[in-house]
């Protein structure tokens, strides 16, 4: 798929073209292991409720990608990806979603939730009229910048052969040139809510004309406040299309938001919820607040570690740990809310190239971080909130390979490290480091209400929060704690950094 300016054939010749290729795409590529952290997808039809589907059994997934009802440009294309097999989330899906069906499917990241998503709608959408004058024909909504532009990524890769026209906006970047591009339409647009609000209102995109709407990330999309923005998205739809809706997990919240979105939806679950990959090794080592720093660069020194993430509970927390570690030599960025959308892309190309050996981290700004055969996870600071653990390690043990989760924990997140192991129903097995023993066993717990309990003026600032966010008092995600602050001084909810 390429953007507007590059259309790559006229519509009568393509259609003829792919219709000649249908069925005979040769799959035989290299053999990579499918993501999916569990074997088992669990599906539950919303019609009649809770009547089971039948599983997707080995017959299934050894047949590969064909059978499940793509075309030959889109089966290509996942070819040319190297995939031989659908992961458990895509073979549930992909036939549901070509078939009209709505979704809605817990997944996180590492599943293959993407593709999951992105090839049966790609196949849906290459059948109809392209669409033209600012008409959206299917609307992708991702909380992030980062998740935003590797979903539309994933959509140019899988659309390769096909003549549909796809667009990412996100807020960050100059309004003007989105505008410029959505003039002709887009087949296939990826948004952050904040962003497609402001558009809409620039009459820069018509949404009455959408066909297939997805949610990604839901749960996270209602942690950084943009329920009242997806509302109003959603009054601007047509009442006819069809609804895909993917989340972590699922919260009265989200289930609230559903009900009234979805009709009789296949329900899917990829892998339990909050449960880490199993190729993940967890490891604790405790320590004081004060020596953190001290035994994160111990820790990348003496193992030789060329590729770590590193979540920070707080954006200044970030910043002062990737300046510590520049200072030290080894080659650090950081990446948050606060970032220009060029520094936050600039950071994360080093990263995934190599160039940069550690990446600084707020979960906000994580989302949608997605390197293969990611090595290290560090937690500088635990997550306040237990589910965020298991996010923030999905980063790593994808696709079957051996991950390395180490969380440095002070007496003062021991109420949090509780959370945690009840969480993921396991103690985190403890080493302490010789030389970093914590010298402190016992100390209040952290204050997690966003600064709301603290004098103002702490510096810093909370992980890269939307509309709304924290006001509510809900998750707080890579803000809180620490230095983070909730809002501005004057009482307004903080405007959103994320779309
Ligand atoms: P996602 O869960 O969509 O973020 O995908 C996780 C990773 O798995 C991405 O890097 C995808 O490129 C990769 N992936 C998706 N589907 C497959 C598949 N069937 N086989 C191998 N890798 C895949």
């Amino acid at each position: 798929m390429q953007p507007s300016q590059d259309r790559s054939q006229p519509r009568s010749q393509e259609g003829s073209r792919e219709r000649t290729r249908e069925r005979s795409s040769d799959n035989a590529v290299n053999d990579r292991s499918r993501p999916g952290r569990s074997p088992v997808v669990r599906a539950e039809s919303g019609a009649p409720e809770g009547r089971q589907e039948p599983l997707p059994g080995p017959i299934a997934r050894a047949e590969g990608f064909e059978g499940l009802g793509l075309g030959e440009p889109l089966l290509r294309a996942v070819a040319d990806k190297g995939y031989t097999h659908p992961s458990p989330i895509q073979s549930q899906c992909i036939p549901a979603v070509i078939s009209g069906r709505d979704v809605m499917a817990a997944a996180q990241t590492g599943t293959g939730k993407t593709a999951g998503f992105t090839l049966p709608m790609l196949e849906r959408l290459r059948h109809g009229p392209r669409a033209r004058n600012n008409v959206v024909r299917s609307l992708v909504l991702t909380p992030t910048r980062e998740l935003a532009a590797q979903v539309a990524e994933s959509v140019r890769a899988y659309g390769r052969y096909l003549d549909l026209r796809s667009e990412v906006v996100f807020g960050g970047v100059k309004i003007n040139p989105q505008m410029m591009r959505l003039r002709g339409g887009a087949d296939v647009l990826v948004a952050t809510p904040g962003r497609l609000m402001d558009l809409q209102q620039q009459r820069a995109i018509r949404l009455d004309r959408v066909e297939i709407l997805v949610l990604d990330e839901a749960d996270r999309m209602l942690d950084m406040g943009f329920i009242r923005d997806i509302r109003k998205i959603l009054a601007l739809l047509p009442e006819k299309r069809q609804n895909l809706l993917f989340s972590a997990t699922f919260s009265p919240e989200i289930r609230k938001l559903t009900a009234g979105l979805l009709h009789q939806p296949l329900q899917l679950q990829a892998s339990p919820e909050n449960q880490a990959a199993p190729t993940v090794e967890h490891l604790m080592h405790p320590c004081d607040m004060a020596t953190k720093g001290d035994l994160l660069s111990h820790l990348i020194r003496s193992n030789d570690w060329q590729q770590v993430l590193v979540f920070s509970r707080t954006k200044h927390g970030a910043n002062r740990l990737a300046d510590r570690l520049e200072k030290e030599g080894l080659k650090a960025a950081a990446i948050h809310g606060n970032k220009s959308q060029g520094a936050r892309t600039r950071a994360l190309a080093g990263f995934k190239s190599g160039e940069v050996q550690v990446l600084v981290a707020t979960d906000i700004a994580a989302r949608g971080i997605d390197i293969h055969q990611l090595p290290h996870v560090v937690n500088l600071d635990l997550p306040n909130v237990a589910e965020d653990y298991v996010h923030r390690i999905g980063r790593t043990g994808r696709a079957g390979h051996a991950g390395h989760a180490v969380s440095l924990v002070a007496a003062e997140e021991h109420e949090l490290l509780r959370a945690i192991e009840r969480l993921i129903g396991h103690p985190l097995p403890r080493e302490v480091v010789p030389g970093f023993e914590p010298r402190i066993l016992s100390a209040p717990p952290l204050d997690l209400s966003g600064g709301r309990n603290r004098p103002p003026r702490q510096g810093g600032g909370g992980g890269g929060g939307g509309r709304n966010r924290n006001a509510a008092g809900s998750r707080s995600g890579g803000g809180g704690g620490g230095s983070a602050r909730s809002g501005p001084p004057n009482g307004l909810p903080r405007r959103r950094t994320a779309g």
